[in-house]
């Protein structure tokens, strides 16, 4: 795989730029890999552990002559990021983000940025629980799905090279409108997200009672819970906060479901239950069949990553 460009930004320096510049690195897709973060700490590991060939102290030195800069920070801290980076874009550069939701940090970014410059919204569906400069690995983009969110007036060269820079870091690349990414992703990540979270405050109340017992004997599917709801809180604060309609939408609709499971069980319909599993099992084979997840009993994930 050739260079794509010359000289990649990276703001923030957590699991997603992390992987991003081993996969980067991997592939000899960038000339020159620079990042910073907002903490002196961060950008202290980053340099011991050589994550990027430079750290700038702050955002507007990282993406000075940056042929690409990718905004890596939680969607609430993407508006004062574009606002801090502007006036030092380099004409011609693109700008993109991989931001977990699309509407709210197009809303955030676009108005910040000069003409000069190329901005598509981005978002990998790749990631673990892990955060931090040391939690990144190469491997974490491949054979996941990239989206990207260009419109109409996006040039075609800018697209075609960030699209590249995404295959070649991996990634399968399919384009999504912000708001139908939104939706989907409500379903998929965000409201399956936030019952993993109540499940574990549910256990964790009931721990009080039954002293260690729900952690002694967790089998599978608690454990994947408690390894959803261990993702970093402020991500997902700004992801419920930034995608609420959508989450609000699918989240009324799966009390309405939970609330008809419970009927059932109350009633005793038996085939209501059978006919729903038998529905929900199809989905999983499908997801398998997609290859986008192995029928490994521990879902192939073997030991965590470090
Ligand atoms: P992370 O590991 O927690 O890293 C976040 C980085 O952003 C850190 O370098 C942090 O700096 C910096 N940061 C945090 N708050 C900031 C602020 N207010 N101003 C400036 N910088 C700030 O996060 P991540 O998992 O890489 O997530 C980054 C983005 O990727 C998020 O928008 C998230 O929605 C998206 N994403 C995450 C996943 C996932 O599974 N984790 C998957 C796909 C997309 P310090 O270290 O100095 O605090």
């Amino acid at each position: 795989m050739s260079r794509i460009y010359d000289r990649v930004a990276l703001i923030g320096l957590g699991l997603i730029a992390g992987s991003m510049a081993h996969a980067m690195r991997r592939a000899d897709l960038a000339g020159e890999i620079v990042g910073t973060a907002r903490s002196e700490n961060t950008r202290r590991i980053a340099r011991e552990i050589g994550l990027c060939d430079r750290v700038t102290e702050t955002a507007a030195e990282a993406v000075e002559g940056a042929d690409l800069v990718v905004l890596c920070v939680p969607i609430g801290a993407m508006d004062p990021v574009a606002r801090e980076i502007a006036p030092h874009l380099k004409p011609g550069a693109t700008v993109t983000d991989v931001g977990s939701v699309k509407r709210a940090v197009i809303d955030a970014v676009a108005p910040h940025l000069p003409d000069t410059v190329h901005f598509i919204p981005a978002h990998p569906l790749a990631g673990t629980e892990h955060s931090g400069p040391r939690s990144g690995f190469a491997e974490l983009f491949d054979n996941r799905f990239t989206v990207l969110s260009p419109d109409e007036t996006t040039d075609p060269d800018a697209l075609a090279r960030l699209r590249a820079l995404w295959e070649g870091m991996g990634a399968n690349v399919e384009e999504m409108e912000p708001d139908r990414h939104d939706l989907v992703l409500a379903v998929t990540s965000h409201a399956p997200h936030l019952i993993a979270y109540t499940m574990v405050g549910v256990a964790d109340d009931l721990r009080r009672v039954t002293d260690s017992e729900v952690i002694r004997y967790s089998a599978a599917g608690f454990r994947d819970f408690t390894r959803i709801a261990a993702s970093d809180p402020t991500m997902w604060r700004d992801v419920f906060l930034n995608n609420k309609d959508a989450t609000l939408e699918i989240l009324g609709r799966f009390t309405e479901e939970l609330f008809a499971l419970q009927r059932a069980i109350r009633t005793g319909d038996g085939d209501h239950l059978h006919d729903y599993f038998t529905r929900t099992r199809a989905i999983r084979r499908g997801i398998i069949e997609a290859g986008q997840d192995t029928d490994a009993p521990d879902f192939g994930r073997g030991a965590p990553k470090p």
